[in-house]
């Protein structure tokens, strides 16, 4: 058995995560607190703005300052300074994959990874070819990343994020614009890297990917994460529908009440 959940290593930790744009701005994360455990998936879902791509972005370092607390395999993170944190340990698919590639083709842009990875070569190659093997794009390695199809890029910038060979895994909408076939390989990719104990933390919209690949999925609502559960527990009986309808019904309707007091 996989033990109690106190027993098993933490790959990131958050506690209180507050995050603004801006200072004149609200806050878009309110107290937010998850752990992630070391071969553990978790998906996270909600409407469009409610904040997941900016909790992502607070993990990956590209939105700071935030107040709270969030620990990375244990080492406490108040400012990202270097890119020691990355090397191995971190890597993060964004939700426009262009940003990924700034070479004029993907196999360029792949042997990027080789000094920050410290590879030699031939270890490089090998590793290229593996990882385009196991992504169905050996045929693209030559292509310009801008030319490439909406889900060629999303499987080609992926190809780059799992070449820094991360303990910990952000992704932002993995399956968008992903044929039927490439989402189920992909499925089975990300179980494999959980089997190797890598943490796997993403936001998505597919119910589907989420159910079938999730240890738990967590709702993001109000600026927090809210029914984080089993896949199980949280889409049964439409449970996930109707809670985040509840809840968005309740909003408006205390909204309501207050402005007919006003
Ligand atoms: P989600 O990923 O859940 O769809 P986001 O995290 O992208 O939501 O956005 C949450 C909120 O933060 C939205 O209201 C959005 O408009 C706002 N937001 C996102 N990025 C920025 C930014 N760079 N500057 C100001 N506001 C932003």
């Amino acid at each position: 058995s996989e033990g109690t959940k106190k027993d098993r290593p933490i790959a990131m930790r958050m506690k209180d995560i507050c995050f603004r744009y801006e200072k004149d701005l609200p806050d878009v994360l309110e107290s937010v607190a998850l752990t992630v455990y070391e071969g553990e998936i978790i998906s996270l879902l909600g409407g469009n703005g409610a904040g997941k791509t900016t909790l992502l972005n607070v993990v990956s370092g590209a939105n700071k300052p935030y107040r709270g607390k969030l620990e990375i395999f244990g080492k406490r993170i108040q400012k990202y300074s270097g890119k020691e944190l990355y090397a191995g340990k971190l890597a993060s698919l964004p939700q426009n994959p262009q940003t990924v590639f700034i070479k004029m083709t993907v196999r360029e842009d792949y042997q990027e990874i080789q000094k920050v990875m410290g590879y030699s070569q031939e270890e490089m190659e090998q590793k290229i070819s593996e990882i385009a093997d196991l992504l169905g794009i050996s045929h693209l390695l030559s292509r310009h990343p801008y030319d490439l199809s909406g889900g060629e890029q999303q499987k080609a910038a992926l190809g780059k994020v799992l070449l820094l060979q991360p303990r910990l895994l952000l992704l932002d909408e993995p399956t968008k614009g992903i044929d039927a076939w490439s989402k189920h390989q992909l499925q089975l990719l990300l179980k494999d890297l959980k089997r190797q104990g890598i943490a796997i933390l993403m936001v998505t919209h597919d119910v589907e990917f989420a159910a079938g690949v999730s240890d738990r999925c967590g709702l993001f609502f109000d600026h927090e994460i809210t029914s984080l559960d089993t896949p199980e527990e949280f889409f049964c009986n439409n449970n996930y529908y109707t809670t985040a309808a509840n809840r968005i019904s309740r909003q408006r309707y205390e909204n309501a009440v207050t402005c007919e007091e006003v």
